[in-house]
């Protein structure tokens, strides 16, 4: 089952601009920062996660996360099992 994220609205309005998109493979663990303005308000940040195919790997997926300036990350990273 699928984490359920917030959509690039919500994220806009905690005044975040920017997504980080990881690599699904923790192995890789490649990401990359990238603007959030092409994605209109209503789409979540995982409904764009399956169109990334890693540069690094070439892995299909991605995990996209709001680019919190400062935060850190979770203390529990609950990481998906792949099919
Ligand atoms: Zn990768």
């Amino acid at each position: 089952m699928r984490e359920q994220k917030i959509t690039f609205g919500e994220m806009r309005e905690s005044g975040v601009s920017r997504v980080i998109v990881f690599c699904s493979d923790y192995r890789c663990s490649h990401s990359t920062a990238l603007p959030a303005d092409r994605w209109p308000d209503h789409v979540r940040l995982s409904d764009i996660e399956p169109q990334f195919v890693c540069k690094a790997c070439g892995k299909r997926g991605a995990d996209v996360r709001p680019d919190y300036q400062g935060a850190k990350r979770p203390a529990s990273v609950n990481r998906r099992a792949q099919l």
